[in-house]
């Protein structure tokens, strides 16, 4: 049975790397059938964030990633929480203090920064740890006298010398390690929580896990975990792992980061997050108006190919076509502009009431309380392909719903004569007088109009257009007449030539 985890630490917002190892996580379960977990590993209490499980709940259930068992909708494995988990590592450190894999460490930071400074480089593991404060240098009385007394002290795994450790990476194929080079992870903090090394193999094992991605950043900690099961001498096969590439900066030197948004003005964020200790904003996907289907559809898109050149799809058709063999190795770099188009082809591609919702809210920014939905849907058919944001449909649409509050008139002044006004006081008339009001009907009577006047209809179709919509931009003009009504059409044409 196909089981995969999200794991993340609630220290912030989600980066689009993070959202990317949901996804590929929740593609592969769901392409195999299998189920889809989250779990929140918040035992590090120094780094933990007030408010970032909601975000990540909130990011997931924006993004359609729904998980079938986490902290809130519960499942076989409760609790998803680490921190609620607490009792459960002891056991296993335990097991691994007894059977010699594990050792306690009691150095004080003080004894720990004087290594550190005396030693370049200093690495809690074979080279040092004889000359440390730990259960391998003292005798066992004085471990059980340390013991009983309560000195603080941590438990850490015994990395063997010389051995040469190596598993298959789903992507990477064969990793291997020399364990000589792996410092003594510690397993167990002073304040009884695991680290992420202990638990998460734990709660692998626990949770049944069959298969595990997670950023490369994490392939170096793939021997402690390799070791650990290994040496807690369980029946279950470690799950498989897949250490996903890298998203990079556009220029391809590096990780992309926060700061990369910063300084090239785009978010790298699923959604807004708001740090509650500084204060500080960090923009996002969302607000700034991806439609999630783009959103996920351009993280898929960031290290996977079908093999094909096609590059929409839909949350089914990734799910039916994803596979780890086609994510690639390398890392990709992240393109805004190519995000952007992944947007404007979704939006272009979604259906009117698919849209409706989100460009209601983005209307009600402004200040438009949308009464008339009939009336919305058209506007929404009409200017859908002209938007890469959905927020652009404040400035594509924003005439439909008042009058521009500023005219273009230097667009259409340098031609402007008596005849123009003429024309456009008879076609006043002619509106008025008119029985229908559609778009044909209008393109045709202010067409015939322009012949009578003998003026080009090209010279006065741009100063309709200003009158209506207030700049050079917008669907077909009548068209935008016949929506916005005779009368209105009427006014907004009066108020120009007054
Ligand atoms: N808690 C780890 C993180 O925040 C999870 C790594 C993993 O998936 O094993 O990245």
């Amino acid at each position: 049975k196909v089981r995969v985890r999200f794991a993340p630490s609630p220290t912030g917002g989600l980066h689009l790397g993070g959202v990317r190892t949901v996804l590929f996580n929740y593609l592969f379960a769901k392409h195999h059938g299998g189920e889809f977990v989250l779990r929140i590993e918040d035992t590090d209490q120094t780094r933990y964030v007030e408010g970032a499980e909601e975000y990540i709940m909130e990011c997931l259930d924006w993004c359609g990633l729904k998980p079938d068992e986490s902290p809130v909708a519960g499942g076989p494995f409760v609790p998803y929480r680490q921190s609620e988990r607490k009792p459960m590592y002891l056991e296993y450190a335990e097991k691994l203090l007894s059977a010699g894999h594990a050792y306690y460490a009691f150095d004080t930071p003080e004894q720990l920064d004087a290594k550190r400074k005396e030693i370049p480089n200093f690495q809690y593991g074979q080279a040092f740890r004889n000359e440390m404060v730990n259960s391998l240098t003292l005798t066992d009385v004085e471990v059980k006298e340390y013991l009983e007394r309560g000195v603080p002290h941590v438990i850490r795994i015994k990395m063997p010398a010389n051995e040469t450790i190596s598993f298959t990476d789903m992507i990477r194929g064969e990793v291997s390690f020399d364990t000589t080079l792996v410092d003594d992870k510690v397993l167990l903090k002073a304040d009884g929580m695991p680290t992420y090394h202990l638990a998460v193999v734990v709660d692998d094992y626990l949770m049944k896990i069959s298969h595990a991605f997670r950023g490369e950043e994490w392939l170096p900690s793939a021997p402690v975990h390799l070791l650990l099961w290994k040496y807690l001498g369980w029946e279950a096969e470690m799950p498989e792992w897949a250490h996903l590439p890298l998203i990079l900066k556009p220029e391809g030197n590096g990780k992309l980061s926060k700061r990369d948004g910063d300084r090239l003005g785009f978010p790298v964020y699923a959604m807004n997050w708001t740090d509650p200790k500084t204060g500080d904003l960090t923009r996002g996907f969302r607000e700034l108006g991806f439609l999630p289907q783009a959103f996920v559809n351009m993280l898929a898109m960031l290290g996977w190919n079908d093999g094909t050149e096609q590059e929409i799809f839909t949350m089914d058709e990734l799910i039916e076509k994803f596979s780890m063999e086609r994510v690639s190795k390398a890392g990709a770099k992240f393109d805004f502009e190519k995000a952007k188009w992944f947007n404007a082809e979704w939006i272009k591609r979604s259906e009117v009431e698919g849209l409706r919702l989100m460009v209601e809210e983005v209307l009600e920014k402004n200040s438009i309380t949308v009464t008339d939905q009939d009336y919305l849907d058209k506007v929404i058919a009409l200017v859908k392909d002209r938007c890469v944001l959905l927020t652009d449909f404040w400035p594509q649409a924003s005439f439909f719903f008042r009058r521009p509050a500023e005219l273009d008139i230097s667009a259409v002044k340098p031609k402007w004569n008596d005849d123009k006004t003429t024309f456009f006081e008879h076609l006043l008339t002619k509106i008025a007088a008119s029985p229908n009001w559609n778009a044909t009907d209008l393109e045709n009577d202010f067409k015939v109009l322009a012949e009578e006047k003998a003026i080009k209809v090209g010279e006065l179709m741009l100063p309709f257009r200003i009158m209506l919509v207030g700049g050079k931009f917008g669907p077909a003009v009548f068209d935008i007449a016949a929506l916005i009504g005779k009368e209105e059409t009427a006014e907004r044409v009066n108020k120009f030539l007054t």
